[in-house]
């Protein structure tokens, strides 16, 4: 659950998922004051009090909260390790692992200050209805972590393997945003 700060309610938790690009020099999807960081870690949340499911959220101005924490090139993350050994095993599109007590509040960083703005999805169909919550302090990563990540296969079984390089989508113009800190 997520609650306080720009919300008003309770979000619960949905999903975690990462962006990375081809090299360590880009990943993020949020830079600050230009800078981007190897990629970027999104926890999504939804307005479980306000609507009846995931999917009737994503379509309201308040539906959805992400909270973004960037990963920076460093040390190897003993607790992203839990995800990236694994990551061998999932390679094929399609693939599952089991995760068994797994708390995604381990992957967050010791201070929680954070920027915060209204903004959208970052894949189709974009929409508008998402409070980004970004965190400020960062969480290391490993060349060989982030590596890992690459080598995923954006393709199925009968497929011609096709690597899964980058998956994040460059910053939009602010049109007017305004951006808040904590
Ligand atoms: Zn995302």
């Amino acid at each position: 659950m997520l609650t306080g700060g720009p919300l008003s309610g309770t979000y619960r938790l949905r999903q975690i998922h990462f962006h990375w690009g081809s090299n360590d020099e880009a990943g993020s999807e949020h830079a600050v004051d230009g800078m981007k960081y190897a990629a970027e870690l999104h926890v999504v949340h939804w307005n479980a009090e306000k609507y009846s499911s995931f999917v009737e959220a994503a379509r309201q101005s308040d539906g959805l909260a992400v909270m973004a924490v960037f990963l920076k090139i460093g040390e190897c993350n003993p607790q992203l390790k839990k995800i990236t050994d694994r990551l061998d095993t999932i390679r094929i599109k399609g693939k599952k692992a089991l995760f068994t007590n797994f708390d995604p509040s381990c992957l967050l960083p010791k201070s929680l200050d954070y920027w915060t703005y209204f903004g959208s999805l970052t894949v189709p169909p974009l929409l508008e209805s998402v409070i980004w919550i970004v965190l400020r302090e960062p969480i290391s990563v490993c060349s060989e972590q982030l590596a890992k990540f690459r080598s995923l296969l954006s393709t199925a079984e009968d497929e011609v393997a096709c690597c899964l390089l980058r998956n994040f989508r460059p910053p939009q113009p602010l049109r007017g945003r305004e951006v808040r800190r904590n």
